[in-house]
């Protein structure tokens, strides 16, 4: 039994190296198909639900940032992978009395939609690291999630977050609703990016477009995404969402 299960283990690892590669050529291919540099899209692995052998794994393949959605979980695996030096990113949703263990231990959180949470994120940063680099979460699908802010409300949100002194925004991230189809799946990356380049018609420096998963990142490759976060392909599916 102990032997079968080292067996299903060393099967396991070599999955991980091998799917990493086969997103690493989606992403490239769709690039390439339109018209985009690889280099100008980069992978997020998102590791919620796996346990920190998958993402060691996952390191020795050449990955260093990942994506985690709740605190609790995500705690615990950073802890025990602190050694390796890896770039943490929050990309769940979050409530306010979880923003200090998230100022504490990230670099990067993408589902902020509130300015309460954008403001205890700033108080509770750190001094010792650099700022919170933050994507705002844009909700393109109307009521089909209850996360991320509209886009008549983005415009000002956009404003009072930069202003905040321990938050770096870096730009936005967005879940459209499930589709099959790309064409489909486009058009709702399409709104992201036209509000994306609105805030920096408006002065806004930004450089992060957070956009695409598993299901549908050549769509988003093709609306100007330039950070595919993907779980899924990478690891498996999950029996948890
Ligand atoms: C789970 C999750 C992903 C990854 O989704 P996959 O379909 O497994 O690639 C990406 N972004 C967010 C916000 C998620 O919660």
């Amino acid at each position: 039994m102990l032997y079968f299960a080292a067996l299903i283990e060393q099967l396991i690892m070599t999955s991980i190296s091998a799917n990493l590669q086969a997103v690493r050529e989606r992403i490239a291919a769709a690039a390439r198909k339109y018209g985009r540099r690889p280099e100008d899209v980069s992978l997020l692995a998102v590791s919620k639900t796996w346990p920190a052998a998958y993402i060691r794994e996952a390191v020795a393949a050449g990955q260093n940032a990942f994506g985690e959605n709740y605190v609790q979980e995500a705690v615990e695996k950073l802890g025990e992978l602190a050694p390796l030096q890896l770039e943490w990113h929050f990309i769940g949703p979050l409530q306010s009395n979880k923003t200090r263990a998230v100022a504490e231990s990230f670099a990067w959180v993408h589902s902020l939609d509130r300015l309460k949470i954008a403001e205890r994120l700033s108080a509770q940063r750190p001094d010792g690291l650099p700022p919170l680099q933050v994507c705002l979460e844009v909700n393109i699908s109307g009521e089909a999630t209850k996360s991320g802010v509209s886009l008549t409300a983005l415009g000002e949100l956009a404003a009072q977050v930069a202003a905040l002194p321990r938050l770096a925004l870096r730009g936005l991230m967005a879940i459209p609703a499930a589709s099959a189809e790309c064409a489909e799946q486009r058009v709702a990356f399409a709104q992201v990016r036209e509000a994306y380049e609105q805030l920096q018609n408006s002065g806004l420096r930004l450089d992060t477009l957070s956009m695409g998963m598993t299901h549908d990142l050549e769509a988003a490759i093709s609306e100007g995404s330039t950070l595919v976060r993907v779980g899924t392909a990478i690891f498996g599916e999950r029996r948890q969402s």
